[in-house]
């Protein structure tokens, strides 16, 4: 009567409901009850019903008690492995005619709408894609790295708090490349809480004006909330003098005074007219965007650019030097030459005995390219932390006439630039936007931008980006926070 491999009950309704109450405990899916358990050879199938009677829109809390039809087949999501078992979860689902979305199956506790995972699955691939590399996730989970992809990029929507636009004040816009052949991600930083608050895809002005349209969206272009498809119209509300905390920013609302019809500045409430300070690149994209949305706010050029515009000339020098011994035949030399980079780049505390002795014979060497080291190590000592805005003055000033007489291409131009943005670098110094913090920020990012490159879409990058560095805690599925558990 029962098919090969069905789970052996003895004999009585009661002892397998028994043991169905037991996979039940064991599973922890909200919501239903366990009908059926099948072994196969490679996994074990666990048939579940939905508890409740009502069907549920699955992209709006609309519910109703008229069932449209049944799907002909289950449904199928992939659970936690049952020790070396992968484990199924079956449903057949019914469907609904919502209102406002038409005819949709039906939505359920335990899965994210869409998805071929359940919620305690997702968690632990998203914890795990923020901790550790492809290649582990994938032998271990089994699964491949699109999925991944995929599904941090469902955790990350729903996860990702929806008020973490507002309180910003000082940020940070700029763009780290996600794929090789310049493929960028443009992210937006908050110095204070040091996190990632929000990124698109692309690069440059449209990509910061993105942002502004999502920080401040116009009332006609903010989407309908999806979740109350009938919900009457919210009375007026007279509203105070100055800002008020009750009133969605950016949205004007009819006040009592005002002529029918007719709206407060939407500008009053904007959250983009709270911004002090924005700290960019040296390039002219980021800059025109913030000037034309937020005119009050500093705009600031973060030392790391700096620091890395000095570390691009150093390297020039030191390329065009080494060009120069292999064209006189030293290869030797060359490719000592060669080795020597790193030495150059990296900060002295953080350099190997080796690194640091190579060192020592270029500077016992001399010439332009310990000219070159040493004008770069002048460009970082600028943003030397415990330094007022006066050193900096007047260590920028000196720089520039060092700059100025460097005879060296590549520092004459890195002059140049500083010269023209000499009152964002002071303003970003005065404004105690630190070095070390946003570097160590840039830092993970590029790290993790680099696990990215595996992804097809820069959509599942940037949930990665915001997952390990933004306003997110991700739990295990044993922990009592974990992602979806105690909220159905
Ligand atoms: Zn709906």
């Amino acid at each position: 009567m029962q098919a090969a491999g069905c789970l052996k009950v003895n004999g009585l309704q009661g002892g397998r409901r028994a043991r169905h109450r037991g996979i039940f405990r064991l599973l922890r899916l909200p919501g239903v009850w366990v009908k059926k358990v099948r072994f196969e050879p490679d996994r074990v199938i666990v048939e579940v019903a939905l508890k409740r009677r009502r069907l549920v829109c699955p992209l709006c809390e609309y519910s109703t008690a008229a069932r449209k039809d049944t799907r002909p087949q289950d449904s199928v999501w992939r659970h936690l492995d049952l020790g070396v078992w992968r484990l199924e979860v079956h449903c057949r689902r019914r469907r609904l005619w919502c209102p406002v979305h038409g005819a949709r199956t039906e939505g359920v506790p335990f899965a994210r709408r869409g998805s071929e995972f359940t919620r305690d699955f997702e968690c632990l691939v998203a914890w795990l894609a923020t901790r550790t590399d492809k290649s582990t996730i994938r032998r271990m989970l089994r699964v491949d790295w699109d999925t991944v992809g995929r599904i941090i990029k469902r955790v990350c929507d729903e996860e990702l708090d929806p008020d973490r636009l507002n309180g910003l004040y000082d940020i940070g816009v700029d763009e780290v490349s996600w794929k090789r052949q310049h493929k960028y991600l443009t992210l937006v930083v908050d110095h204070q809480r040091r996190q990632v608050m929000w990124g698109c895809e692309g690069s440059g002005q449209a990509a910061a004006d993105e942002f502004f349209a999502e920080l401040d969206p116009t009332p006609d272009a903010a989407p309908e909330p999806a979740s109350r498809p009938r919900r009457p119209p919210e009375p007026a509300i007279m509203i105070p003098f100055g800002s008020c905390p009750t009133v969605p920013a950016g949205h004007g609302i009819p006040g009592a005074w005002l002529e029918p019809g007719v709206e407060i500045d939407p500008a009053i409430f904007a959250r983009a007219s709270r911004l002090r300070a924005v700290s960019m690149d040296m390039g002219p994209g980021y800059a025109k965007s913030v000037r034309a949305h937020a005119p009050q706010a500093v705009i600031c050029i973060d030392p790391y650019h700096v620091v890395q515009l000095a570390n691009q000339a150093l390297d020039e020098v030191r390329r065009a030097y080494r060009n120069e011994l292999r064209s006189l035949g030293d290869q030797q030399a060359a490719k000592r030459f060669k080795d020597s980079r790193w030495s150059l780049l990296k900060k002295p505390e953080k350099l190997t005995d080796q690194q640091a002795a190579t060192l020592a014979r270029l500077k016992a060497a001399g010439g332009e390219v310990w000219r070159a080291y040493e004008l770069k190590q002048a460009v970082r000592g600028m943003f030397e932390s415990g330094l007022s805005i006066e050193d900096v003055e007047a260590l920028i000033a000196r720089l520039l006439s060092r700059l100025a007489r460097s005879r060296l291409q590549p520092f004459l131009r890195l002059g140049s630039t500083i010269r023209k943005h000499r009152a964002g670098i002071l303003a970003a110094i005065r404004l105690g936007i630190n070095q070390g913090r946003t570097e160590a920020l840039n830092n993970k990012v590029r790290l993790i931008t680099r696990r990215a490159y595996g992804f097809h879409s820069a959509k599942a990058a940037l949930a990665l980006v915001l997952l390990t560095c933004g306003p997110i805690t991700l739990h295990l599925p044993h922990e009592p926070h974990a992602l979806g558990i105690g909220t159905h």
